[in-house]
């Protein structure tokens, strides 16, 4: 066997605590917690006057502990996206999951199974295969009836079955299979949620309302209850609270934001409107070979750059040129007073992936560190 000597940080978090911003081993990630906490009360409080039941998506933090900030406020429980972050957040105190994706190997659902006798797990399937191996890992593990969601394609693109028939077949299949609970329907449109003006996004948000509102009203017609319609993510939850079909919205980037949601056209007035960045990767000038250049010390390793390079917080005119695994390449106007050694804030393109590629956010206070939140199940399924 092969074993890994011990990292030398990994003790390390003690001594971070009540370090300022400057003192930190770059590059790392910090929450403004004020800013976290306005995000998380805001959206509650938007949800309570919409009607809508809050199930936040545990996939953009993978933080037991922001997870129950969120539940503290009102949230119903979380959704997750893989099963160690099923397992984590439970583990974490949150009292009930929903797993927003389809698990079909063994292993995996007899974890979910285990998991299901200490806390509530709904699962989504979109296929008979699915809904086969669920109710075998289920049964062979003893488990108290599994509540499930037919996740159907209402624009998406993605997993789901189609609206309409062939979602009802598959809930007549979960109906009829012990020990499962046929639930409801899933119905998330990833690819409506940053069409970047309001009514393109409502107009997306309307056509996935429709096809699960269709759907939902002929699984009822059958004769099944149909108790809950999930879905919905931070770019279309305003318009699907409005449309009124969906009535559990499971947003998870509103937390943290990124520059994908800050490039969306928001509703005036709306919560959504309001939502300030709570999350900056630290990264440290390592080199200025020109006064109208920068070189940081995170690159590909540090952010996401799916949905484009990250920008300089609080910095005009600064342009990310390029990036390597390690270093980041900034212009930066030729009066900009950094040096070597300054630490500077970047704003990610995509906050969830930004955070996957972290072990630990640096929870933030008054521009010190005030705790250190592991991000448990990083990287694994
Ligand atoms: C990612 C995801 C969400 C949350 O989306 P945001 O854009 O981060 O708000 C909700 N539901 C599902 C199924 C997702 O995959």
């Amino acid at each position: 066997m092969w074993s890994s000597p011990a990292r030398e940080d990994a003790a390390g978090d003690e001594g971070l605590l009540g370090a300022g911003l400057g003192e930190v081993a770059t590059p790392a990630v910090v929450v403004d917690i004020a800013a976290l906490r306005r995000n998380i009360a805001r959206v509650a409080r938007w949800a309570r006057q919409a009607g809508m039941r809050l199930r936040p998506h545990a996939k953009t933090h993978k933080c037991p502990e922001i997870a129950r900030l969120q539940v503290e406020e009102g949230a119903v429980g979380v959704c997750c996206q893989t099963v160690a972050e099923a397992e984590a957040m439970a583990a974490g105190g949150s009292p009930d999951v929903l797993m927003t994706n389809e698990a079909v190997d063994e292993g995996r659902l007899a974890r979910l199974a285990r998991l299901s006798r200490s806390v509530a797990v709904t699962v989504c399937v979109d296929g008979p295969q699915g809904i086969a191996r669920l109710a075998k890992a289920a049964a062979r593990h003893g488990a108290p009836p599994i509540g499930v969601l037919v996740e159907i394609d209402a624009g998406g693109g993605r997993c789901g079955a189609p609206p309409g028939e062939p979602a009802l077949a598959l809930a007549r299949l979960v109906a009829a299979a012990r020990p499962l609970r046929f639930d409801g329907l899933q119905a998330y449109n990833g690819k409506a949620q940053h069409l970047r003006s309001a009514a393109a996004r409502r107009q997306a948000a309307a056509e996935t309302a429709l096809a699960a509102a269709r759907t939902r009203d002929l699984i009822v017609a059958a004769g099944l209850p149909c108790e809950r319609v999930c879905g919905g993510g931070t770019g279309t939850a305003h318009a699907d609270a409005e449309l009124g079909v969906i009535d559990e919205v499971q947003p998870g980037s509103y937390v943290f934001n990124d520059l994908d949601y800050g490039a969306n056209e928001w509703v005036q007035g709306s919560a959504f409107a309001e939502i300030e960045q709570s999350l900056f990767v630290l990264v440290r000038i390592v080199s200025r070979p020109r006064p109208d250049r920068i070189v940081v010390d995170g690159g590909l390793k540090a952010v996401a750059f799916d949905s484009g390079p990250p920008a300089l917080a609080g910095i005009d005119r600064a342009r990310w040129v390029g990036e390597s695994d390690e270093h980041g390449i900034i212009e930066v106007p030729a009066r900009f007073a950094g040096v070597v050694g300054d630490v500077l804030r970047l704003v990610p393109g995509h906050c969830d992936p930004t955070v996957n590629l972290h072990a630990r956010l640096l929870a933030c206070e008054g521009g010190r560190v005030a705790g250190v939140f592991s991000v448990c199940a990083r990287g694994s399924w």
